[in-house]
């Protein structure tokens, strides 16, 4: 019997177009004989459209934006979603960020009791969020950058206080970053005050909620993490971003970021951070995947910087391209993911 698998992609984030070029390659690598696939455009208004369900691959992403059809609330898609004769449908949102990466529509799924990729609620919520991630790392004794946090109340109660506070925990330079978003949105660099204080106008645009953390020189290496309870690491790979930092623009714009995989990194170097993730896996409870993202400073210390529960998925994304670099490739990776997907459902019930 085939899987339908439903695949939420599109969505209010900034990353948006990202998202839609994912779902057509996600659709592009299934195998038809195994999936029947259902198509959920979510528009960058919040409106969910449910597409008609698809054969086989798309030419273009202009056949995923649908303007017309069931156009569906979410409650209204409980009853798309679960109205079916097969018990092994699986739902894979292709959602990153606030809204879709952060634990909101993995606790829906939840709500209608249905299998899903990728992290659940608490590990969604956990991850998205940079403070309480990195307080989960402290307390698991992983090494990390020092940090300090402000509400966007506290601040603006007395500025120079919160700027004041920033010079005395981290100096410069430090970097200011939304508590919850993903793709380096609202992160600046400051080496001074006057950079502070635009860096915090900045990041409280997306955020009532931010972080500062002290800016270290590091080559920065990243690892996939795939499983539940007995996750497994892919091998390393590192970033070279052809500007200061590796900002949105670097991302998604410019596109001339080098990646190198394998990393150029000692056996142990490889072994440490490979611990470090999987203990990171652990403390966020972790299931499906994560990148694991880490500085590696020239005297040799490992600091974990962040662990993303939805992860760039196009088959050019990090996590992809290092699982492929492990011997899984990109179908594979995905039957894998929505593999895991059911046997948590079933762990669960
Ligand atoms: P993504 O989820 O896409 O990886 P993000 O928005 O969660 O990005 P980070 O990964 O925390 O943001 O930071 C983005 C980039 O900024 C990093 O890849 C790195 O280049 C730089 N950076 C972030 N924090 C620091 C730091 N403390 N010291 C030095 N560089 C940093
Ligand atoms: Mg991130
Ligand atoms: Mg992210
Ligand atoms: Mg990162």
């Amino acid at each position: 019997m085939k899987t339908k698998l439903s695949l939420l992609y599109g969505g209010k984030s900034a990353e948006h177009k990202v998202s839609l070029q994912t779902a057509k390659a996600v659709i592009q690598a299934l195998d038809p004989a195994k999936y029947e696939i259902q198509p959920i455009f979510i528009t960058t208004e919040g409106q969910w459209i449910k597409g008609p369900l698809l054969n086989g691959p798309v030419e273009t992403v202009k056949e995923l934006e649908f303007s017309e059809g069931d156009a569906v609330a979410p409650n209204a898609l409980a009853v798309a979603l679960t109205n079916t004769d097969s018990d092994s449908d699986v739902i894979f949102p292709l959602l990153h960020g606030p809204n879709g990466e952060d634990g909101t529509v993995q606790g829906m799924l939840e709500l209608l009791n249905l299998p899903y990729v990728g992290n659940g609620v608490l590990a969604s919520a956990a991850g998205m969020d940079k403070v309480i991630m990195k307080n989960l790392f402290a307390q698991a004794g992983l090494e990390q950058v020092k940090y300090v946090w402000f509400v966007r109340q506290t601040w603006k109660q007395n500025p120079e206080n919160a700027y004041s506070e920033v010079e005395e925990a981290l100096g410069y330079p430090c970097f200011v970053k939304p508590a919850n978003l993903g793709s380096s949105v609202g992160i600046s660099k400051c080496t001074n005050r006057d950079e502070l204080a635009q860096a915090f106008e900045e990041a409280f645009q997306f955020d009532r909620k931010i972080i500062i953390e002290e800016g270290v020189t590091a080559r920065e290496i990243e690892i996939g993490v795939m499983g539940n309870d007995a996750p497994e690491c892919s091998v390393a790979g590192e970033i070279v971003p052809k500007k200061d930092f590796y900002d949105y623009k670097a991302k998604y714009e410019d596109g001339d970021t080098a990646l190198i995989i394998p990393a150029d990194i000692d056996d142990e170097t490889y072994s440490a951070m490979k611990d470090m993730a999987v203990d990171a896996y652990k403390a966020l409870d972790n299931s499906g995947l994560v990148r694991a993202d880490f500085f590696l400073t020239k005297e040799g210390r490992i600091l974990i910087n962040e662990v993303n529960t939805m992860p760039g998925f196009t088959p050019f994304s990090m996590f992809p391209l290092l699982w492929k670099h492990t011997g899984v490739e990109y179908p594979e990776l995905i039957e894998k993911l929505v593999a895991l997907a059911k046997e948590r459902h079933e762990d669960k019930q």
